[in-house]
């Protein structure tokens, strides 16, 4: 039996016949094809007996495939005579600037359906239409074909034919794959002990389309435990492809490394790596436009052959190979890097590319995600992660700068309006609302539709910005719920109103949905029933915890009881660098202490080195580069002639995700319950979660800080038979609620001086 490929006529078209710039992200003839309002509003006015919204389908032969298309016609006229096929596209441009030809993808889609239905009802002719409208002004222009079934055949089997190559190269890829992923071994000679037990039950997760919490401590390799079950997994037909989300950079090196090993064991696999736009950009300055950008000019006459090259030569398609190959073909790498995430086996990139409705990859069809899996690394950043994605903010300052800039036009009366809202808002004093107003939503949308009117013609990056601002508000305006608040701050003029995601649960769980299965991992889901609440757990999701594989009499754990409170600190500095001495004392190894702010950090690291000039120590700094970075954490190195103690702070680029392994690291010391600083938006989460019945202080304070302390603990890194010392400073430890949080590998402390 031949090969089935599916893929929709509108993905289909637009591969074929893309063409042109990257033109600042809102000037794509996908944009145009957005309004839904709009398709409702024509197919109001159709008759009785059309009919709208039309499934079609049709298999068409391509060499040894099937090439299985299908799509929605927006509208089918049938006259008396003849049926005419309507396909509507609303458009910001004025429809003097729409010509015939002017959208040939267009043309392109709706022959696709004429010769679909023609096909299925035997007629020997069909009229193709397109109705552009324009949103605005809301004018009308049509243009019509009328084509025989056999012209409309030979058009459709052109554009399969120039979709050949790429169907040829991922099929056969696909063999390879498959058959690899079959024979493929664990690339270690055994199992480390609850290794095996996670690959089981991210296998069995895949296998049942489930959602996976999984607790597993630092040091049994969950990368490669949840990596290989997936690869195993597409072997076996259950699953096509998987996104390896992560919160950090670092994080992604190590998933990279999982996958190269099994490479390295014979896997043929094609694996990206998508790198934010910001760092990978090739240009001083990210102005995406043929105009400022080379990259982005004349990008999409040259992306098809470039995915085409890359796919067919490399498998670990990293940043490295990204930018060779972009520099190659002369694009911009980041929307290479975002095309070729739709064609390759497994994407190793941030949570957004799935979470976030703002950024999230769009292409991936219903049925691919339905054979997708998403394995979510370091889950319990995702909370704080999605909370920011769920967030929008307008500042009333921008508007009235566009009023005044874009004066006497529409655009400057919809900017006004907005601006008169806020200044209302702030007469009112109405800071927090609970409640959405539809009518400011509705004074954005207008606002959108003038602001894409002038964008077409005039660059302007306070518009742009705006224009982005105000579009996300109303994104997030539609997931609005009871889990949301709305809060304005107002500092002399200006007044700043925010959209806060207070729970993401609900988000979470509706954008991980549509996905075959989901692996929420972390060595820290503690306490489990907070995480898996806050990450959109249901009652029939798999849980499991796995221990740490190591015998923990082989850490040494100190509790010193010190308050480490704001007003104490002064008082217990003294005592507390005394006894860090001492724990550092216990080893010759390196340290890593961790603190709660920076400035703490500080103060307590000149009071170390003033007792203890000798020892040698480094200091954690804000902002540091990434190179910056890479050079403390070298400096941790077995071979050191003398230990070196690092300061750094707690939740900060070296409290997670980094792996110093073996000796690099001999001793963590943690001062502080971690706590989130008290603040506004805070309080709010915790008066939230109170009115829901949770106890608010531990769900915005408590969970928080303490899963801080639990990963910094968690960079030491033992194996069998090294030894270690974590100490943890503050008397708060031995309170009955943090008693609770403390993990078994620790429960065996002592308490008190060393
Ligand atoms: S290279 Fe940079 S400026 Fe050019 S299109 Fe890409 S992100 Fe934009």
């Amino acid at each position: 039996m031949a090969i089935i490929v599916k893929i929709s006529v509108r993905n289909l078209v637009e591969y074929v016949y893309r063409s042109g710039s990257i033109e600042s992200g809102f000037r794509t003839s996908r944009a145009m094809t957005e309004g839904t309002r709009i398709h409702q509003l024509i197919q109001k006015g159709y008759q009785e007996h059309d009919e709208k919204e039309v499934f079609v389908e049709a298999d068409i032969p391509y060499q040894d495939f099937v090439v299985r298309v299908d799509g929605r016609c927006d509208g089918l006229l049938k006259g008396e005579e003849s049926v005419t096929i309507d396909e509507i596209k609303s458009t910001v441009h004025a429809l003097d600037d729409v010509q015939e030809d002017t959208y040939p993808v267009h043309w392109a889609q709706a022959i696709f359906y004429g010769y679909i239905y023609a096909g299925d009802h035997d007629l020997s002719e069909v009229t193709i239409q397109l109705t552009y409208v324009q949103v605005k002004t809301m004018e009308q222009k049509k243009f019509r074909r009328v084509m025989t079934y056999e012209e409309m055949k030979s058009f459709v089997y052109d554009v399969i034919e120039q979709y050949g190559p790429f169907l040829s190269v991922k099929l056969e890829h696909k063999e390879k794959r498959n058959k690899t992923s079959k024979t493929l071994q664990f690339p270690f000679e055994s199992y480390r002990e609850g290794q095996r037990k996670l690959a089981g039950a991210v296998y069995k997760t895949i296998d049942d389309k489930k959602t996976l919490f999984a607790s597993a401590s630092t040091g049994i390799g969950k990368t490669i435990s949840t990596i290989f079950p997936a690869v195993k997994a597409i072997g076996e037909g259950k699953l096509e492809k998987l996104f390896y989300l992560t919160a950090k950079t670092i994080t992604r090196t190590t998933a990279e490394e999982a996958f190269q090993q099994l490479i390295d064991h014979g896997l043929d696999i094609k694996v990206l790596t998508i790198t934010a736009k910001d760092k990978i950009c090739f240009q001083e300055e990210t102005i995406c436009t043929s105009k400022d950008c080379p990259f982005a000019d004349g990008f999409y006459d040259r992306i098809n052959g470039a995915v085409i090259d890359i796919l067919e030569q490399e498998k670990m398609i990293d940043r490295t190979v990204i930018e060779r190959y972009a520099r190659k073909h002369r694009l911009c790498p980041f929307e290479y890097s975002i095309e070729l995430a739709y064609a390759v086996d497994a994407v190793i990139c941030d949570y957004n590319y799935i979470f976030d409705p703002r950024v999230s990859l769009k292409r991936l069809l219903e049925d691919q995600k339905k054979k997708t899996t998403i394995l979510v690394d370091e889950a319990h950043n995702l909370v704080d992660r999605a909370r920011e994605m769920y967030s929008a903010v307008i500042h009333k300052s921008n508007f009235l700068q566009l009023k005044r800039e874009f004066n006497n036009s529409r655009l400057a009366t919809q900017a006004k309006a907005i601006n008169d809202y806020l200044l209302q808002v702030k007469k009112s004093e109405e800071y927090l609302r609970k409640d959405l107003d539809e009518d400011l939503v509705e004074l954005l949308e207008t606002f959108i539709i003038e602001a894409e009117g002038e964008l077409v013609r005039t660059e302007h990056a306070l518009l742009l910005d705006t224009y982005f601002a105000a579009q996300t508000f109303v994104k997030i305006a539609k997931l609005y719920n009871e889990q949301f608040i709305t809060y304005v701050e107002v500092h002399k003029s200006e007044v700043m109103m925010k959209l806060f995601c207070l729970d993401p649960s609900e988000q979470i769980l509706k954008m991980g949905k549509g996905f075959g299965a989901r692996v929420f991992f972390s060595a820290t889901l503690i306490p489990g029933d907070y995480y898996k609440d806050l990450l959109g757990g249901q009652s029939d999701d798999y849980v499991i915890s796995i221990p740490s594989p190591f015998a923990r009499e082989n850490t040494e754990v100190m509790i010193q009881p010190l308050s480490t409170r704001y007003r104490d600190r002064e008082k217990t500095i003294e005592p507390m660098v005394h006894f860090m001495k001492d724990v550092i004392d216990k080893k010759n190894g390196n340290f890593l202490i961790f603190f709660p702010s920076y400035q703490y950090m500080r103060t307590a690291y000149e009071q170390f080195t003033d007792y203890y000039p000798s020892v040698s120590t480094i200091m954690q700094d804000v902002g540091m580069t990434e190179a910056e970075r890479e050079d403390f954490l070298a400096q941790f190195n077995s071979e050191r002639a003398e230990r070196l103690v690092g300061f750094a702070v707690l939740g900060g680029i070296f409290s997670e995700g980094v792996d110093l392994k073996g000796d690099r690291l001999q001793g963590v010391i943690v001062v502080g319950v971690g706590m989130p600083q008290i603040g506004f938006e805070r309080d709010i989460i915790k008066d939230y979660f109170q009115s829901v019945g949770k106890n608010g202080f531990d769900y915005a304070y408590v969970y928080p800080g303490m899963n801080k302390v639990l990963q910094a603990g968690g960079r030491l890194i033992r194996s069998d038979s090294d030894t270690g010392v974590i100490a943890l400073i503050d008397d708060r430890f031995l309170q009955k609620k943090y008693q609770a949080l403390i993990p078994y590998e620790w429960q065996h402390y002592r308490v008190g001086g060393v």
